[in-house]
């Protein structure tokens, strides 16, 4: 009898792949095929079939957004706090630690970043990971957005929530310990510098709990049905090449989500 498939053979999924599907499970297999380019530069092979129904919502279950915690100003890490992680391939990091406190783990410098989980089948690079004076590390992301405006834990940034979420469990993989949270740091580095702030997304049992039924949705789906909608076919990379067939509106840009994001869902 052939044995089940382990993670290490399934779908390789990063945040990002979590974040796409969870706003348009057709964008992340656009995104997937755009990374299967062959060398004539024609896209890979996309499951979606012809005659797909597109949906109104993604299928994916909202994470679990109770005790996220928002937090206004600047952020500022002690003196006894340190940088353990840093995404070189990142531009325009805003600087967290004095240099006396950056202590990178020698396992991913020079370009070896990525952080892997094998049980679940995840790889990714968060921005920063700070290992805290009690010796918990915890995943930074950063968004040089203005996103702050409007911030509702209610409604939340749920995409970033999403990402918060799966970084906690790379570095828990990595690193051997377990986050007690994550922390999606929002800045304006163009602007005043009003809205900074941040917001610690939890990653406790519910939250692991929704991200291994996540994978395992994902996985399953061998449709990745489209979610055409203006708030996001308006962003989407795949819709700036012109290469789906369902989208809601032409492509506007980078910003386009984040316009809508300052709004409540
Ligand atoms: S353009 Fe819209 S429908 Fe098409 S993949 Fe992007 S988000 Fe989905």
């Amino acid at each position: 009898m052939l044995a089940p498939p382990t993670a290490e053979l399934a779908e390789r999924l990063t945040p990002h792949d979590l974040v796409a599907y969870f706003r348009c499970p057709h964008e992340m297999e656009l995104e997937k095929a755009r990374r299967g380019r062959s060398a004539a530069g024609a896209v890979g092979p996309v499951r979606t079939p012809a005659d797909v129904v597109p949906l109104r919502h993604s299928p994916l279950l909202a994470p679990p957004l109770g005790q996220a915690r928002v937090l206004e100003g600047r952020i500022d890490f002690s003196e006894k706090d340190r940088l353990i992680y840093l995404d070189e391939g990142e531009d325009d990091l805003p600087v967290l630690f004095p240099p006396e406190n950056v202590r990178l783990d020698a396992r991913f410098v020079g370009g070896h970043a990525t952080l892997f989980d094998p049980v679940l089948g995840l790889a990714g690079r968060p921005d920063m990971v700070a290992l805290l004076r009690d010796g918990t590390p915890v995943p930074i992301e950063y968004k040089a957005t203005h996103l702050f405006v409007g911030y509702h834990t209610a409604h939340g940034r749920l995409f970033d929530t999403v990402q918060a979420i799966a970084e906690c469990r790379l570095v828990e993989a990595a690193f051997g310990r377990r986050p007690s949270h994550g922390i999606v740091l929002y800045g304006d580095a163009s602007g005043s510098g009003l809205h900074e702030g941040w917001v610690e997304v939890p990653y406790d049992q519910a939250e692991e709990a929704w991200l291994k039924f996540a994978v395992h949705e994902i996985r399953s789906d061998q449709v990745r049905a489209p979610v055409p909608c203006e708030r996001t076919c308006g962003g989407c990379e795949p819709n700036s090449e012109g290469i789906c067939r369902y989208a809601a509106t032409r492509y506007e840009g980078p910003f386009h989500r984040a316009r809508f994001a300052q709004q409540p869902r």
